[in-house]
């Protein structure tokens, strides 16, 4: 048997989204013949290479011809002008736009300096305004961020003029999202430009190179921005192969979206569509394909004889075992053995991406913000550390949906051991944990194993990935993970009051948030935050309140970069859990739901146009604070103190300094190596070096000694040294006062 396995197109464009290669891993684990490929990053270097970009160009003449878009709307004397420009400039763009996408790719980087030195460059407004923001000129270092703002104003003219469904890293994203019929789908697959050339093109040459009819064809859907390339991808490998080939749906969008499916239309393109974890559902259809009876299924869906959509292998609490129209509902007579199986699965399997060409992806800069620059300017191998969400209450997040509320964290040494392989194959060594949050007792147990690998000889990996600002985040295991690898993390704040934190469950306050935030800042970690507005119920001031917070954690610094996300009531979230049996802390709350059969996850509320001021206004007052600007203009109608944070950072300062000797746990040494110094009369310095600083004790010769021989051997121990035994050796040995290992775990000796 052999299995294709496709991501179909658009996700993000600087490594693959992992769940391809995961299913790959699964199915070789299988006995599968399996290969994964990457659709999304293929169609973008079809779309803009030089004979790929002509389409948009000459929809663009046909525009200005007719002086009308396609759908017969005038077109603005602004976008006239535009218009002109990249017609005036086409001949440049061809002549530009394979060199971009290289130089964005890591190729010809001597390209920096042409694009440095030349005045009569192609231009649209965004490489415009990147221009008049340097005075007309860059520097070669600054290069990546002009070819960005290039390719990026060719994407503009892509969706004006020739595909208002493109957007760089999603397609026909706004059909898909909770469509609640799927018609108006086929209807958009069908009316497609894009899909019907560019995609068309690069599937036929993809069956070509196939040779031979997959057995199974897998397509990840993670976003609803990936239904409408799954269902194109589908359809001509349906045209290619024939019926012979088994076409399953699966991921994110699958399982958030389509658990009340109910019209069967989507099974004209698969013939199962695979829920939550897949591995499950993709074990049952193998022995369902290889002969045993459908009763088989596990949280699979598929259109039986009659047209009707069968649920099967659904528990009875499951939303998409619900009683709904016409759809029929089966259950699994191997369920306990295919979970057991999935678990395994969920633990064991990590992809080494031996096929994965990471030189295909492109390294955007579209933003000076580090964070932000972390975020799409490199390549990552992504993987995860755990399946679910240790805390899994928020109450605004799907609780009620198998990846956020089945926590399994995975095993860490087949994890290490899939990266060594992948490292090696590529020469990447950093590491995106794509978790929902990183637990910390993984994250540390990756630290040890990283720092493991360093003590053998191996490049040490760096990391970063989701966390929640919880209390587990102590300044020694901020220390430790920066020291071993961390170099990032992004979690959610949501709303930044002690009133918001309570209304959505985070489990921490203010001042908890505030030490968290200070121990990692002071370890040097970059800090993202989600930050949402429009809760059921929150008050305007409350919102200033919020705004005026995050303010004060941008100019203290504890904060680099944040999203503000406009607050969706999801049906599988916990607080419309809640709601719907008996309101819970929600009972005010009063959903819209409209009727559907298809796609139904986002819900309205009543209230909820009350938030629409605010939709603009906070993204560019964000902006300004990423920028360094308006950091120091206080929200107007917030209740908040100006010194709340600052407050609240002296707290957590004093608490962090008075890390006392006498704390309990694994010892780890992570400053320089301390040498003993003699300095005559018997008395030695102990020196090493901390955060590039000189530190030293000033000791008896012998004690000097012990402890620097004590300290070296604690840093080669991965695993460290119980910190009592320790302290009594140095104790003993080198007669440390108490003031002394004080001086030492402030730095370098953490406790974790
Ligand atoms: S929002 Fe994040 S931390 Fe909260 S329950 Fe969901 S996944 Fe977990």
């Amino acid at each position: 048997m052999n299995a294709l396995v496709v991501q179909p197109p658009f996700t993000q464009l600087n490594s693959p989204y992992p769940a391809v290669y995961y299913l790959e891993a699964f199915l070789r684990e299988r006995g599968i013949e399996a290969r994964a490929v990457d659709h999304s990053i293929e169609l973008y270097r079809s779309i803009f290479s030089r004979e790929g970009i002509v389409p948009a160009f000459d929809a663009a003449r046909r525009m200005l011809d007719r002086g009308s878009s396609p759908a017969a709307a005038p077109i603005d004397p602004a976008s006239l002008s535009q218009l002109e420009r990249y017609l005036s400039y086409e001949a440049l763009y061809l002549e530009w736009i394979d060199s971009l996408v290289a130089f964005l790719s890591g190729g010809d980087p001597a390209l920096a300096h042409r694009l440095a030195q030349a005045v009569e460059l192609p231009r649209g407004m965004r490489a415009e305004a990147f221009l008049e923001a340097r005075g007309g000129r860059i520097g070669s270092h600054e290069a990546r961020g002009l070819a960005t703002a290039l390719l990026e104003d060719l994407g503009d003219l892509v969706s004006f003029a020739f595909d208002p469904s493109f957007e760089t890293v999603r397609y026909g994203e706004r059909i898909a999202t909770s469509a609640a019929r799927f018609a108006p789908i086929r209807a958009a697959l069908d009316a497609s430009p894009l899909l019907g050339s560019a995609y068309a093109a690069l599937l036929a040459a993809e069956w070509g190179k196939s040779g031979r009819a997959p057995d199974l064809l897998l397509l990840s859907l993670p976003f609803p921005g990936c239904l409408l390339g799954a269902l194109a991808c589908a359809r001509s490998a349906r045209e290619a192969f024939g019926p012979g080939m088994r076409i399953l749906f699966g991921g994110g969008y699958v399982s958030t979206e389509l658990r009340g499916l109910v019209d069967g239309g989507i099974f004209d393109f698969c013939d199962y569509l695979c829920f939550d974890a897949g591995y499950g559902s993709i074990d049952s259809i193998l022995e369902v394909e290889a002969g045993a009876p459908k009763e088989r299924l596990y949280k699979t869906m598929y259109r039986d004889g009659d047209g009707r959509v069968v649920a099967a292998g659904f528990s009875d609490s499951d939303d998409a075992a619900a009683e709904l129209g016409s759809r029929r509902r089966t259950g699994c007579d191997q369920a306990d053995r295919l979970l057991a199986a999935e678990k395994e699965a969920l633990a064991a399997i990590a992809p080494d991406y031996a096929g994965c060409p990471f030189g295909r992806y492109l390294q955007f800069v579209d933003s000076e913000n580090p964070m932000h620059r972390l975020w799409s300017d490199s390549p990552w191998l992504k993987y995860r550390l755990a399946h679910g969400c240790y805390w899994r209450r928020c109450s605004f997040c799907d609780t009620r949906l198998d990846y956020v509320s089945r926590f399994a964290p995975v095993e860490i040494a087949r994890l290490v051991a899939a990266a060594d392989s992948a490292s090696e194959r590529t020469g990447l060594y950093g590491i995106h944990f794509a978790d929902e949050a990183m637990p910390m007792r993984s994250l540390l147990a990756f630290a040890r194993a990283n720092r493991l690998r360093a003590g053998v000889g191996k490049r040490p990996f760096h990391f970063w990935g989701n966390v929640r600002f919880d209390s587990t985040w102590t300044q020694d295991r901020c220390e430790y993970l920066a020291a071993s690898g961390l170099v990032a993390v992004s979690g959610g704040i949501e709303i930044a009051t002690d009133v918001g934190l309570e209304m959505t469950d985070k489990g921490f306050d203010l001042a908890g948030l505030a030490r968290s935030l200070v121990a990692m800042k002071r370890s040097g970690l970059l800090v993202h935050a989600y930050l949402i507005y429009g809760f059921p119920g929150q008050s305007r001031r409350d919102i200033d309140d919020s705004v005026e917070v995050c303010r004060q954690l941008f100019s203290a610094g504890l904060v680099d970069s944040a999203f503000w996300h406009r607050f969706v009531l999801t049906r599988h979230s916990r607080m419309y859990g809640e709601w719907l049996e008996g309101g819970g802390s929600w009972p005010d709350l009063q959903p819209r739901e409209s009727p559907w059969d298809f796609a139904n996850n986002d819900l309205g509320f009543a209230g909820e146009e009350s938030f629409d001021e605010f939709d603009g206004p906070l993204s560019s007052t964000l902006e300004a604070w990423m920028r360094g600007a308006a950091l120091e203009e206080p929200r107007a109608g917030a209740g908040t103190a100006p010194g709340r944070i600052e407050e609240l950072i002296l707290e957590a300062e004093a608490e962090l300094d008075a890390r006392k000797p006498e704390g309990k746990g694994q010892a780890h040494w992570i400053a320089g190596l301390p040498a003993a110094r003699p300095l005559g009369a018997g008395r030695s310095r102990l020196a090493w070096a901390y955060r590039g600083e000189s530190r030293d004790l000033a000791l008896p010769s012998e004690a000097a000694t012990a402890t620097a021989t004590c300290l070296a051997a604690l840093s080669r121990a991965s695993d460290g040294r119980d910190f009592g035994e320790l302290k009594a050796e140095l104790r003993r040995s080198g007669r440390l006062s108490e003031e002394a290992i004080y001086e030492l775990r402030s730095s370098g000796l953490v406790v974790l």
